[in-house]
């Protein structure tokens, strides 16, 4: 038998965009110089792809769930969980998440949700609240800012649990509540914790120092958003591949592993525009004789959208089209993916529910040719897929896929 293809999956963060005036009426990727790219379009199955539902704004945590295989209206269960994995944090399946804030508390009332934008590093006040409350722990980490995620681990723990952040200055901080039976023990245990963590806040160095300089204090953990980690079938079982990654963003990395995807290390990874893209490539070629699933997130196309800067985003493309070059020699024996976990647009810095340009290159598929590389050229072709249908696709192409019938 014919040894199949490996699959190589790269996911370019926030990859379509809308035509700008800053280049001529053209989108990034029309503008840019993308001799690799649009050589490859002419040549390969390209059009759009939906993350989700069509025209539904995806973040990048519901699109990966989605394009990975997994259904983000049954695995997608709050941002708390995403927001911990998106801070480093470890959790296992049951674990209940919170995205939290350090805010300002006056006796009961939150005078500041974000404790005046603290700019100093909060994490030695997030370590002085994890602790063991009972038989659970409880973890706090920090993130930019006033931003931190609170992660409740142990047995019989719910997401049935209400905000304690009361989401408007001047009212008073609320109790987290059941919000059914079911969150009556863990909203005992959370009551109970953050009686002790006010005690602890109200005397820890980090807001004496805030009290005598006369500024906000960081006195209270609001919570809000509690999601349970959801279970996630291994990728390896479910597709029957022995998948890895190369990816810098914390959020999608944690997912990867949530998945049980094994890591490939490059040196100056960084999810952002100056990132390694020459060593990113180079590692896929090098490791596609120890795995034959590959996953790629590059973070920086995103970055540059959310900076509104469409020549940074253009810049970005180009150095991407520089960095693939090397992957037209493996498409013999390697299919390879290329497009966006959704679109952002660098003229309002945010993501959009335009489709995705989508492009499947190997030799030897059927094709759907598109002039170039770009957001209106592969919608020209017609070719339209779901997220959720990616992995399918890639299964079928690389003749991988069990027979629907008999
Ligand atoms: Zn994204
Ligand atoms: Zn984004």
């Amino acid at each position: 038998m014919n040894e199949r293809k490996s699959i190589v999956l790269i996911i370019m963060d926030g990859l379509g965009d809308r035509p700008s005036g800053k280049l001529n009426g053209q989108t990034p990727m029309e503008s840019a110089y993308m001799p690799n790219f649009n050589r490859l379009a002419r040549r390969s199955l390209c059009g759009v792809m939906h993350p989700f539902h069509n025209g539904i704004t995806c973040g990048s945590d519901t699109s990966h769930l989605s394009i990975l295989g997994y259904d983000p209206e049954k695995y997608y269960t709050g941002r708390g969980p995403f927001e911990a994995l998106g801070l480093g944090m470890k959790v296992n399946p049951g674990d209940i998440a919170f995205r939290a804030n350090y805010g300002t508390r006056d006796e009961n009332i939150i005078t500041d949700r974000r404790a005046g934008r603290i700019t100093k590093n909060t994490s030695e006040l997030s370590s002085s609240i994890s602790m063991k409350v009972d038989d659970i722990e409880i973890e706090v980490a920090s993130g930019v800012e006033h931003r931190a995620a609170l992660v409740m681990r142990g047995k019989n723990l719910s997401d049935k649990i209400s905000d304690t952040d009361p989401h408007h200055a001047g009212k008073a901080v609320v109790d987290p509540e059941p919000l059914d039976p079911s969150g009556e023990r863990t909203s005992m245990l959370l009551k109970k914790y953050l009686v002790k963590s006010r005690e602890i806040l109200n005397d820890h160095p980090f807001n004496l120092d805030l009290r005598s300089r006369n500024l906000p204090e960081a006195n209270e953990l609001l919570l809000r958003g509690a999601g349970v980690v959801p279970e996630l079938e291994n990728f390896g079982v479910k597709y029957n591949l022995n998948p890895a990654y190369i990816i810098g963003i914390p959020m999608i990395k944690g997912l990867a592993e949530m998945v049980g995807m094994k890591e490939i290390k490059v040196k100056g990874v960084t999810g952002s525009t100056d990132t390694n893209y020459n060593g990113k490539v180079r590692s896929i070629i090098e490791n596609l004789h120890k795995y034959n699933f590959i996953l790629v997130n590059i973070k920086a196309t995103d970055v540059a959208a959310h900076d509104r800067d469409p020549l940074l985003k253009r810049h970005v493309m180009e150095r991407i089209d520089e960095a693939i070059e090397p992957l037209s020699e493996i498409m013999d024996k390697t299919l390879v993916i290329f497009t966006g976990d959704h679109t952002t647009s660098s003229i309002s810095g945010e993501h959009t529910g335009d489709p995705v340009p989508i492009m499947f290159a190997s030799d030897s598929i059927l094709v759907n040719p598109a002039e170039k590389f770009s957001e209106h050229a592969c919608m020209k072709t017609g070719f339209s897929i779901r997220g959720l249908d990616v992995m399918n696709y890639a299964m079928q192409i690389t003749e991988r896929q069990e027979k629907y019938g008999a």
